[in-house]
């Protein structure tokens, strides 16, 4: 009998089955028709069946990282990804700790608004939208206050699609005697971290990004004495990382009612991720997304906020074109009637849009995508798609 291989980079993906536009957008994002079938039918969440699937998520959430996984416990929570974010912070941050938030965008301020909320102190290092964090500076800054405790940073800060230096920041953290806490939202299951290269105590992601699953739930991986230490730190109950931990260990069930269809449909997006080649296989197929992507928008004379060096394979922003001709929200509608959901920019100094890699497709679709751009610029009457001149000078700001 010879196994059919479920996925070959030559193979072009299943397209949406309902007709529905792809969504360019960085999660939700478009899932394959069978991540969604298993969401046919109902679970009991107490059920061993229910339980078994809890137990395969959590195991193979943490071969994720590699052999350094046997030092980590996972903990999935209900919600969206900004929920696990507050469960890491309020738990893992004791209530006299004091933060360093490294910002680069909406995301990493988003990080700061929890802590505010939740009444830990904490000082940041603002780079503004895209410039990304460096060791040095993180080293000033930690020297400079002995009362900071944890560093807080962003993997992918999905709000320019800058890839952070991750490595380059733990070095400085730990070198400096303190812990390193990871949003990495948008880029677990498909950019490689391995505690053994890269040290962190916790690192979330939800359901809804590189696994390709729906939304409802995120998860936590977190080194399993960091998380033994923190019980009685956490700020709500539902936020209470120990308290779910504690109950999921002893029953193997979720505390409160989970996102059982979520959760089922999550189990088979884990099937298809490791069908793929697991880590490295997504990654490749989202890298060489972008690559398609961008050199054909570069070819219709779109150019990228970031340079090569920043570019992660999830999301690319490009700047909006200086022809006059060009309205963005015109060319949101051409592009949906084309199939294609691509995503508004949230830079504060320069107009742009983004165009997300990430999510069931391939660079079929992206070849197909950048002919929609070709087609939509031809019906608004833009000439040409290159950026205002003050938007590259912008761009010069960016460190090589
Ligand atoms: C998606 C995302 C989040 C979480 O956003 P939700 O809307 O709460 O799911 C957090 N951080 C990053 C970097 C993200 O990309």
């Amino acid at each position: 009998m010879t196994i059919q291989p479920e996925f070959s980079a030559e193979q072009p993906l299943e397209a949406p089955r309902l007709g529905e536009p792809y969504l360019l957008t960085p999660g939700p994002l478009t899932t394959a028709y069978s991540v969604k079938e298993k969401m046919l039918r109902d679970w009991g969440s107490w059920d061993g069946d229910f339980r078994a699937m809890t137990a395969t998520l959590r195991a193979e959430m943490l071969a994720m990282l590699g052999q350094a996984g046997s030092e980590y416990e996972c903990v999935p929570m209900q919600g969206s990804g900004t929920f696990v974010v507050e469960a890491m912070l309020g738990s893992l941050i004791p209530r006299d700790g004091k933060v360093l938030v490294l910002m680069n965008g909406a995301y990493g301020q988003r990080i700061a608004k929890t802590l505010d909320y939740i009444g830990r102190a904490h000082t940041d290092i603002d780079k503004g939208d895209y410039l990304p964090p460096r060791a040095d500076e993180i080293t000033a800054a930690l020297d400079a206050d002995p009362a900071i405790t944890h560093v807080v940073v962003v993997h992918c800060e999905t709000s320019s699609g800058i890839l952070n230096p991750v490595e380059e920041i733990s070095r400085a953290t730990y070198a400096a005697g303190r812990k390193l806490l990871i949003d990495s939202m948008s880029a677990f299951g498909a950019v490689d971290i391995d505690p053994a290269k890269v040290r962190f105590e916790a690192i979330v992601s939800s359901a809804n990004k590189c696994i390709e699953g729906v939304p409802g739930f995120g998860f936590i991986l977190v080194r399993k004495s960091e998380l033994e230490a923190t019980k009685g730190n956490a700020h709500s109950l539902s936020f209470d990382l120990h308290d779910q931990w504690a109950y999921m260990e002893k029953t193997g069930q979720w505390r409160f009612t989970p996102p059982t269809h979520v959760v089922a449909a999550f189990i088979e997006a884990l099937r298809l991720h490791k069908a793929e080649g697991g880590v490295a296989g997504r990654g490749q197929r989202y890298t060489r997304n972008r690559d398609v992507l961008v050199d054909g928008m570069r070819a219709l004379g779109f150019e990228t906020l970031l340079r090569d060096r920043w570019l992660s394979p999830i999301i690319v922003t490009f700047f909006t074109p200086a022809d006059a001709n060009f309205e963005f929200n015109r060319f949101y509608e051409l592009m949906k009637a084309k199939g294609f959901i691509i995503y508004p920019g949230k830079l504060t100094v320069v107009d742009s849009f983004r165009v997300g890699c990430i999510g069931r497709m391939d660079h079929h679709v992206m070849a197909r995508v950048v002919d929609a751009a070709r087609t939509s610029l031809q019906e608004m009457g833009v000439a040409s798609a290159a950026p205002p001149a003050s938007a590259l000078n912008e761009r010069e700001n960016l460190a090589a």
